[in-house]
């Protein structure tokens, strides 16, 4: 046993920890868990725990469905809202076949292949989102009205709102289990909320995602609301993004950094928002899984729809935000396509791949955009090369079949997993006839 271990079992008797949740992930990004005694560790960490892959959304075929679940135990965490008294402690795990291999279709596996070619070029990929969600009262079944639980707007003081006690317990059930928070507001959209985690390596900040995912639903079932990482709930409110800042650095330089370049973007830099741009369209499916998703993207409020980039351009699909070291800030680009919804492993994956190629193949960056690329007209946007993303999820699906980067950083069994559900989410979701055509239909015709 290493010393890592030895110190989870330590903590276990000392903290009178009485189950150990087993977390991993299933490729569409749902968190599972299988609880286990404290007496089972030891297997545990040395063999993993055996359980039917088959049952998990594609992590495993139905005739090789003996799967094993190993602990990592740098992700050891005692649960604050299970109390202190027979306490309940969670650990990711890394998904492993019966003879050890890492599954294919595990997605911290996926994400780990990626951060190695990375380290391979002597890399860390260095992560830090923005989530947005929403905040509802309460519903009994998913067809009641949506009610936001306050009328405020981006950056509001809601006096007395029940915003502010929801974000002072999430941040400080994150802070409790390791996870720091930057920044917390009210966002643009009624109910709307962002909370923002402070950087870390893309890996850790997954699983970070993933905790987040969870205290949020827990301190909404504490306070009666109900919380939600759709990402677009509201059809005359904005989407709720996972806005995410991204960098490499060597070492402990941040090779994104150059003083005399322009934004003083070093050359990698701008390689690798080349290589986002590149691959922008092709991707997307893995950052918007959902026939939801599209409706953000395509629905204004700072939603990007157009694939460019831009310095503070709020409207561009890759900003570089102003560099400003002597606030701690730290040379980066933000990638705006992500919502709230995708699957944090995966998504890392293909982007750091997209910039990784760039960078690879010397991908020159065209010209950034300096306007508002949503407010130009059609002509505009084509007199300047600015191409669309795509606008649902049946395009993003076609775009993504006959991807090579996104086939390559996913791995054969958890791209052909994810297509086919998400060609089944499409033939499901254009099979419905809508309220809306009801309601424009039947007296018109
Ligand atoms: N909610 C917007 C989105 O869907 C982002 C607003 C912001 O800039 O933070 O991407
Ligand atoms: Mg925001
Ligand atoms: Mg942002």
């Amino acid at each position: 046993m290493d010393k890592q271990q030895e110190y989870v079992l330590r903590a276990i008797e000392e903290r009178d920890v009485r189950f150990i949740r087993l977390w991993f992930t299933d490729v569409l990004g749902v968190l599972k868990s299988v609880a286990i005694a404290p007496a089972e560790l030891e297997g545990a960490f040395a063999e993993g725990i055996g359980f039917d892959g088959s049952s998990i959304e594609g992590l495993s075929r139905v005739y090789e469905s003996d799967m094993l679940a190993k602990p990592d135990p740098s992700t050891f965490q005692v649960l604050p809202w299970r109390g202190d008294e027979n306490g309940v402690a969670r650990m990711f795990c890394d998904v492993l076949t019966p003879t050890g291999e890492p599954a294919r279709s595990d997605p911290r596996s996926v994400l780990k292949r990626a951060m190695n070619k990375a380290a391979d070029a002597g890399f860390t990929f260095y992560t830090h989102p923005e989530i947005e969600f929403y905040l509802f009262q309460n519903v009994s079944s998913p067809q009641d009205p949506l009610v936001p639980i306050d009328t405020g707007g981006y950056f509001d003081h809601v006096a007395r709102g029940t915003a502010h006690d929801f974000r002072r317990d999430a941040i400080t059930t994150l802070e409790s289990m390791g996870i720091s928070v930057e920044f917390s507001h009210h966002e643009a959209g009624p109910g709307q909320n962002e909370i923002d985690l402070r950087y870390a390596d893309a890996l850790s900040m997954a699983d970070n995602i993933q905790t987040f995912r969870t205290v949020i639903k827990e301190v909404a079932l504490q306070q009666d609301v109900l919380a939600t990482f759709m990402p677009k709930p509201l059809p005359d409110a904005p989407g709720s993004g996972m806005h995410t800042h991204m960098s490499l650095f060597e070492g402990d330089q941040n090779a994104f950094h150059d003083p005399s370049g322009e934004y003083q973007l070093s050359a990698t830099a701008r390689s690798f928002i080349a290589g986002l741009l590149h691959h922008a369209a092709e991707i997307t499916a893995v950052c918007n899984q959902h026939v939801n998703s599209y409706k953000r993207l395509w629905g204004g409020d700072e939603a990007p729809a157009y694939v460019s980039w831009g310095h503070n351009n709020r409207s561009a699909l890759v900003r570089v935000p102003m560099y400003k070291p002597e606030k701690g800030g730290s040379a980066r680009v933000e990638y705006r396509a992500l919502d709230s919804a995708a699957n944090p492993y995966l998504a890392f994956a293909v982007l750091l791949n997209a910039g990784l190629k760039g960078i690879e193949e010397g991908y020159e960056l065209p010209e950034g955009a300096a306007e508002d690329v949503a407010a130009m007209t059609r002509e505009e946007r084509k007199a300047l090369g600015i191409r669309s993303l795509p606008a649902s999820l049946r395009e993003a699906v076609e775009l993504m079949e006959s991807s090579e980067l996104v086939a390559e950083t996913l791995g054969e069994d958890t791209f052909e997993f994810f297509l086919r559900n998400k060609r089944t989410e499409w033939q499901e979701y254009r099979a419905q006839v809508t309220p809306y055509e009801l309601q424009r239909f039947i007296p018109a015709l």
